[in-house]
Parts: structure tokens; sequence; C-alpha cells
């Protein structure tokens, strides 16, 4: 059995004729840069999302990098943002000389805690970027609620969880990255709407920020050779907005496959006092990024060996939280500051999980991580 992390290839051979024809339709218009097929992509996932503005760029790390610079922060404001996710939401913040300010997560979705936010904010405070981790919204609406308390504005690292809906109060409902003033999502091939390259995009529903994220991208440049401020150059390649472009229709479908693979791990795993299979946050749906459960008194590295050494994949989402990454090391910040993301870093585990998973192979993977720990 060939068990991959995220299967690729058998998706993309399903969509294949449609893909080729699409791309060889570019090499032949050689429209490479900002083609027609870049607006085509962009209006059609404004219209998936409900939201009035998406400005394609390079990748996810650009676009959060993008949406922080649009909104004119400056060295010395502080960004409240979580330790347990994909350094990229940190970086740029440290990178822009913006002072990341790290909070802990909730035990139960791994989602940024609404106590400790509030507990961070100070008078410098300028900003909060939610990650929706694994695939589930951050809780949105309490953010947004301590966000107009506070005048902050909230840029949503979107990257794994495109596709998702936040449920509100009062029953109204809104697609992840659309909630707060900004929205970035990353087309990192693996993601849930995965190009063939590298891409990404920034979303708002702010006709004014839409604007300087549209001058941001192109060097600081609203009026062709006229720089008003520094800018970056960050492009949604023809190519890949094509792909997506195609992908996305088939983007519900795709978080319906992830979710049947998850079902059947839940109920191979459940009441097992040695596993703790995937929360559901009853405000939000989950389109499983990953399938991301925590483990009691096992041996991680030789559960993980394992498995591999039966042909399954299995990885460590995430190892180690922000503030005990060497290159963040600050006097702020010491081991057992953020006990929740600790814990959670020594006892997280991934396993496979893509749009392509069937029952044989669920079957196979469950009963050999059950054959491990049992
Ligand atoms: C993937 C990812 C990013 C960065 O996206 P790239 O396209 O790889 O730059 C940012 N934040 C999170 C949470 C991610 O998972």
């Amino acid at each position: 059995m060939n068990i991959k992390m995220v299967d690729l290839n058998s998706q993309y051979l399903k969509i294949k004729e449609e893909v080729d024809q699409s791309i060889s339709n570019i090499l032949e218009s050689t429209a490479f840069i900002n083609g027609p097929a870049v607006k085509c992509f962009q209006s059609n996932l404004e219209k998936y999302l409900g939201t009035a503005n998406v400005i394609p760029c390079g990748n996810g790390t650009d676009a959060l990098q993008i949406a922080m610079m649009a909104l004119g922060l400056k060295p010395g404001d502080e960004v409240i943002t979580t330790t347990f996710t994909f350094i990229a939401t940190a970086e740029v913040i440290a990178l822009l000389g913006l002072t990341p300010v790290l909070v802990d997560v909730d035990e139960n979705t791994y989602n940024i805690d609404i106590e400790a936010i509030k507990r961070a904010i100070t008078n410098k405070t300028k900003a909060i970027v939610p990650v929706h981790l694994f695939g589930q919204c951050a809780p949105m609406e309490e953010i947004m609620a301590i966000a107009k308390q506070h005048n902050l504005f909230v840029i949503e690292d979107n990257a794994q969880a495109i596709g998702a809906d936040y449920y509100f109060s009062d029953g109204s409902t809104k697609k992840s990255g659309t909630i707060g003033h900004i929205g970035c999502t990353s087309f990192f091939p693996s993601k849930n709407l995965g190009a063939y390259g590298d891409g990404g995009a920034i979303f708002t529903d702010d006709n004014t920020i839409a604007e300087q994220l549209r001058a941001v991208v192109n060097h600081g440049m609203k009026v062709r050779y006229y720089h008003d401020f520094i800018g970056v150059n960050s492009r949604l390649d023809t190519i890949q907005a094509a792909i997506l472009d195609v992908k996305l229709k088939h983007l519900d479908e795709y978080a319906n496959a992830r979710r049947k693979a998850a079902a059947f791990y839940d109920n191979a795993f459940a009441n097992n006092p040695k596993l703790s299979t995937p929360f559901r946050y009853s405000k939000s749906s989950h389109v499983f990024h990953q399938y991301t459960m925590t483990i009691k008194n096992v041996d991680r590295l030789n559960l993980q060996k394992f498995l591999n050494d039966h042909g399954i994949p299995m990885m460590i989402y995430y190892p180690v939280p922000i503030h005990l990454q060497k290159a963040y090391a600050d006097a702020r910040y010491k081991k057992g500051d953020f006990p929740i993301s600790e814990k959670l870093s020594e006892s997280v585990i991934s396993l496979p999980m893509h749009t392509e998973l069937d029952e044989n192979q669920l079957k196979y993977i469950t009963e050999k991580v059950l054959e491990f720990i049992n």
C-alpha cells in the first residue's frame, strides 16, 4: 500500500484533462504575468468566499507581511499571535520590526486563547493575528469584540482553513478569512486549496484597505512609476491561478473527502484512553488541513518509527512552539510560560490526511496505530 501524508498525484489525475488544457492555453497565450486567468480566479474566489476583495500574491507568508504593511504597522507596534503555529505567522511580525506578543492556546481547539489575548493587550498593541489551525476557525466572534473594544486590527491567518465556515451566535455564517479586517491564505501545494507551486492571497471587505494592499503587492505603486511608499513584488503566477481556478470548483468536495477520512479515524480511535481525537468546535466547520490528535503514555518517536517501518507517514505539527525556537529567543519568554502549547508540542501527532484516502488505507493506518499503542 502506497500511503502518503498528502497524495497530490492521485488528485491531479482526476482533473488532469482540465488542468493540462488550462496550462497549455497559457503557454500559447504567453500571458505569464497577471494574465486573464489571475483576474478570473480572483473573481471566482471572491464569489466563493463572499468577500468584496481578493488580492492574489506570491505565497502565504507574503500575504501576512503585505497585510501588516498595508495597515501601516510600525516598529514598536505590538502584534498578538499564538505561539503554537507555523513559523511564518510570527516571522513576518519580527521581520517588519514589529513586536510579536505570543500567547497560549486553548487545549481543546489548539487555537488562540481569548483570555490570554485580553491579558496581553497593552497601549502598544495594534493587531491580533489568530491562526485557524489545522482547518478549524479560531473564536472569531470573541476576537472581533476584543478588537473593537481596543481599536485593534484583526488579520486572520487562514492558510490552513480555506473553505471553513464560521457560525456566529446570531445564526449568520461567514467563510474563514473574511471575518477580520484582513484574511491571508496560502496556496502551497499541500494546503486545502493547493497550487502546483507557490501562491497566496489576501482578502478584505474594506475597499480602502484593498486599495492599499494592491499598491503594496505592486512596489508601493498606485499610479504607474510613482511610488508613494515602500512595497514589495508579490504576484500569483498566471499558470498557478489557472490551476487554482480548476481546483476551486472542487474545494467543497475536497473538504468532504477530508471530513470522511477524519470520521473514520475518530471512529477507530474513539474511547481509547491513550488517544484524544480532534475536538470539534461548535462555531466552526472543520476542513481538516491536518488530522492532529494528542497521545498519552505512548512513546511518540517509536510510534513514528513503527508506522514508518510499515509504510505509514506520521508528522509532528509542531514540535517546538515559537517562544522556544532559537531564532525567537526573547528575554520576555522562557520555558513554562505557555504550558498548553508546550504540552501540545510534546504530545501531538498528525496522520495522513488528504482527499484521496480510501477505506483500505484508513483501515490499515488505524490498525497499525492501535497495534502499537495497545
Ligand atoms: C503554510 C502556512 C503559512 C505560509 O504559507 P506559504 O505559502 O508557505 O508562505 C502561513 N501560516 C500558516 C499557519 C501556514 O500553515
